[in-house]
């Protein structure tokens, strides 16, 4: 145990709380301040007329018994507790009168790819291989000399393959294929290094990337509430507007009401831009950290078209892309060539009975489009939500005739909803792009100028995800002395 050192935390996304839960168990006090009223940053749902709007999770690595990251799980909550869903399909594509669904089994997979796309049929082979191979890949998880040496080891078969696909991007993979709907899957993933699909394809396939019953609300409240019996403080609408620095080391924070907090250690779960520029302030980054925000690529922010409709869509796909006969044109930056629907038939508590809440995600990198027409234009920005609503609801209308009709409620969220929620820089979804530019390596969780001062959360695990949180706070937390 160690003695009653203090450590301030920022944030009470997954990130902040897997903080909190790790050094409630090493006998730290901590506080963790948080500005929104609510746990959970971008891991969230909100409710409108009975119908809950799921913001993320769709699928949560980790959700298989003995499987990667499911005891890691078990050392911040009781994962037990969750119920899992997991059907045997990722998704479905559709569009010029042809259907693809993407299996999570992949010798499923791989027929059905093969009689839909036989065209592709070379590229599909190569795709599958590499898929089966990495199906038996374990991700490293000890700490110590021993663990890491093992693991390196048992990666040795693997490198060849893992350098592979990080260098490549899907959308380089993408231009070998000729089918439009099979082009049109890969596409919407352009930018991200193909090793990133195969390790979510993989885990798919084995099992270990279950939907949770109740979605992030639920999945939060059982790591919050565990956080609290464990001693551990939350402080919520409490903005941090400065970490305050002293002789070189975090002394605390400075909150927005002006209020200050005094800390042996301060670890930040916030966003990566704003703690770099504005709660430490410029004096402190060193020239890897102010490169990193001008190279590397964000993952892109969103409009989110949710809604609720008055009907079952019982034995329908769980996530159904379609492919538009005209581009539905969103911002300056996105034209919408493929529209998505999350069809939460599989999650009863999200919708009152007989009723489905739909959530359709479209990405975009125009975030200071939206910020500025929400601050100089409300009525136009009010006006833009509808006209893409009208868009995304038409589309379903002409697959689900008569479900118009029945839609009791719709909600969009836009990229200055992301930011205004969570405060993610350009309203980004999950902090660094996994590219072959970042690799799979977490950066630096510190600064050289400030001891006592760390960084854990998606901005410092490329690629993101609910597992960047708990994988960053064990190892930052674990290491502190
Ligand atoms: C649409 C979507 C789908 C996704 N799907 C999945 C999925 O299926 N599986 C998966 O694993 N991941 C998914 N993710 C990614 C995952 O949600 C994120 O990577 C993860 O939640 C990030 O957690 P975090 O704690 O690092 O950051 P955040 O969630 O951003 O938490 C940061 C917290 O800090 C608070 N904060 C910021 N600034 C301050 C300040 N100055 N003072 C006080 N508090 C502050 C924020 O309010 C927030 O609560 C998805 C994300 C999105 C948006």
């Amino acid at each position: 145990m160690v003695a009653e050192r203090r450590v301030a935390i920022i944030g009470a996304g997954i990130a902040g709380l897997c903080a909190g839960v790790y050094a409630r168990k090493r006998g730290f006090k901590t506080e963790i301040f948080e500005t929104h009223s609510i746990p959970g940053g971008l891991a969230t749902a909100w409710k409108r007329q009975g119908y809950t709007f799921e913001n993320c999770i769709h699928w949560l690595l980790g959700s298989k018994k003995n499987g990667d990251l499911n005891d890691m799980w078990r050392e911040v909550f009781d994962i037990d507790q969750l119920e899992f869903y997991e059907s045997g399909i990722q998704s479905v594509i559709e569009g010029c009168g042809k259907r693809i669904t993407f299996y999570r089994d992949i010798d499923a997979l791989e027929r059905e790819l093969l009689s839909k796309a036989p065209e592709d049929r070379e590229a599909i082979l190569d795709f599958i291989r590499d898929l089966r191979k990495l199906s038996h890949f374990r991700l490293p998880m000890g700490d110590n000399l021993i663990d890491k040496a093992i693991s390196y080891v048992n990666d040795i078969p693997y490198l060849p393959i893992l350098s592979r696909a990080s260098k490549t991007t899907v959308g380089e993979y993408a231009r070998r294929l000729k089918n439009p709907l099979l082009l049109a899957f890969f596409q919407q993933m352009a930018d991200l290094s193909q090793i990133a699909l195969l390790f979510s394809l993989s885990w798919m396939n084995s099992g270990n990337a279950g939907y949770p019953v109740g979605g992030s609300l639920r999945m939060i409240q059982l790591i919050a509430d565990n956080y609290r019996k464990l001693g551990g403080e939350i402080r919520f609408d409490s903005r941090v507007e400065r970490i305050v620095v002293k002789n070189g080391r975090a002394a605390g924070l400075k909150l927005q009401n002006g209020e200050a907090i005094d800390a042996d250690i301060v670890i930040s779960a916030a966003d990566g831009h704003s703690t770099a520029f504005e709660l430490l302030g410029d004096q402190y980054l060193d020239d890897r950290t102010r490169k990193r925000f001008k190279t590397l690529k964000p993952f892109p922010s969103y409009v989110m078209v949710s809604f609720g409709v008055a009907r079952e869509f019982a034995g329908e796909p769980e996530l159904l892309a379609i492919l538009l006969d005209r581009l539905l044109h969103i911002d300056s930056e996105t034209e919408l060539g493929v529209a998505s629907y999350r069809i939460f038939n599989y999650d009863p508590t999200l919708a009152p009975q007989g009723k489905t809440a739909i959530v359709s995600f479209i990405p975009t990198y125009d975030y200071d489009y939206w910020a500025r027409l929400r601050a100089t234009s409300p009525e136009r920005y009010a006006e833009e939500k509808r006209r893409i609503a009208s868009g995304i609801i038409d589309v379903f209308e002409a697959r689900y005739p008569g479900s118009r009709e029945k839609i009791e409620v719709v909600d969009v969220a836009t990229p200055a909803t992301v930011h205004r929620y969570t405060n993610n820089w350009k309203g980004s979804m999950e902090g660094w792009l996994l590219t072959p530019e970042t690799g799979a390596r977490e950066l630096p969780c510190t600064l050289s100028a400030v001891r006592d001062f760390y960084m854990v959360g998606q901005w410092i695990a490329p690629g993101g995800g609910l597992p960047s949180g708990l994988m960053t706070a064990r190892r930052v937390v674990n290491g502190l002395k």
